[in-house]
């Protein structure tokens, strides 16, 4: 079986994602997702096709790897250049596990669970009181997550006096801790509660943060500092009472070797639809592994991507939880469905024996959100996009 085609599809989200989709010579079709390839994604993924055409397309991480050493310097150590080639990796996996008749998961090693517990990116929308926030917390346990995530870097609070400085007024600090005190009480001790600050704050204001957290039992403070200085986070990891996360906009095995060797973190968070892929993914999960790091993987993605991420989160051993964003959008998962059940059910993905990712892509649901000026999987170009569908 050879590779006969690539076509794109570009559609709103969280920013944008760029659906790839893989022709063979013999009509099996894959398809993936890639998220946060900036303009130009699609683009990117055409000028790659030239490395996979006629190719075998199990032959996954070779082809990933022929992709990686031939675009290096045209950014394939980093940012939107992997981006693309990891829609293109996710496709072939699809693509892989329809032609063996197995889901993606078996050929990434097996699963050692049967469903990916995740946990919901909570927001308390325009009213930041501690009673939102509470509020809040507890719809969503109430939707069946045992594990929610809030963020507390609100800097439209107006605590800055200058916009800026890194820096956290004790204002600002007490702020911060009165809204995870009240979503704590409201959900109890039993709910795990992660706190995510952006890495918007200086160092010193980093450590003081994690520690007023000690009384709340975080599941992790996410970002009290900027990512790319792991020397600064190890400093807030060393001086925090709470587990500290990070890794959303690393790249690559590479871009978190630091990370995870000067163990400067708990927990990290790649993002596998933007930074590299299922295969370099479960990588960095088994590198993480060796230092007892867990393994939490940062996720906007439609569900093609998510339920991506949800096979390499069966595939390794470190699995903490998998992030979730889009508990306030009601159609998220008409982009890409299965016939038998939805999915997500009570907090959870199941993993089926269904091949490949597991999920068909509604080109139809996918139309109404394409970039203007785009194509559909290479039909005629758009002329308007439709709003967003969440914030
Ligand atoms: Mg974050």
């Amino acid at each position: 079986m050879k590779i006969t085609d690539v076509r794109t599809a570009e559609v709103r989200g969280h920013g944008y994602s760029t659906y790839v989709r893989i022709y063979t010579d013999e009509g099996v079709i894959g398809n993936g997702e890639c998220i946060h390839g900036g303009e130009g994604c699609p683009t990117m993924v055409h000028a790659l096709k030239r490395y996979i055409i006629g190719e075998n397309p199990l032959n996954v991480d070779m082809l990933f790897e022929k992709m990686r050493r031939s675009r290096l310097f045209d950014g394939a150590m980093s940012g939107a250049t992997v981006t693309a080639m990891t829609g293109i990796e996710i496709a072939l996996w699809d693509l892989a596990g329809k032609i063996l008749g197995v889901p993606v998961y078996q050929l990434l090693g097996g699963k050692f669970r049967d469903s990916v517990r995740l946990y919901c990116d909570s927001h308390a929308g325009k009213d930041f009181s501690p009673e939102a926030y509470a509020r809040r917390a507890k719809e969503v346990v109430a939707l069946g997550f045992d594990a929610i995530k809030f963020d507390v870097d609100e800097t439209q609070a107006g605590f800055r006096n200058d916009r800026w400085n890194w820096n956290a007024s004790g204002p600002e600090v007490a702020w911060m801790t009165e809204r995870v005190a009240a979503v704590r009480q409201a959900v109890g001790p039993d709910v795990d509660l992660a706190i995510d600050m952006h890495g918007r704050y200086d160092t010193a204001s980093g450590i003081r943060v994690a520690r007023a957290m000690e009384p709340f039992n975080l599941l992790w403070l996410e970002e009290p500092v900027p990512p790319e200085n792991v020397a600064a986070m190890r400093e807030v990891k060393l001086n925090s009472p709470v587990p500290i996360c990070s890794g959303e906009n690393l790249y690559l095995r590479w871009g978190f070797r630091d990370l995870i060797e000067q163990q400067a973190v708990d927990t990290i968070m790649p993002d596998i639809p933007k930074c590299g892929g299922l295969s370099e993914c479960r990588k960095i999960a088994n590198m993480a592994e060796v230092y007892y790091i867990q393994f939490a993987p940062h996720n906007v993605c439609g569900p093609l991507g998510t339920m991506a991420s949800a096979h390499v989160c069966a595939s390794i051993p470190n699995f903490l939880v998998m992030e979730w964003h889009w508990v306030d959008y009601e159609g998220w998962d008409d982009f890409a469905s299965r016939p038998d059940r939805p999915v997500i059910e009570n907090g959870r993905i199941a993993l089926t024996e269904a091949p490949g990712i597991g999920l068909e892509v509604n080109d139809e649901t996918l139309r109404p959100y394409l970039r203007t000026g785009t194509t559909l999987f290479g039909e005629t170009p758009t002329t308007d996009g439709a709003p967003a569908p969440n914030r």
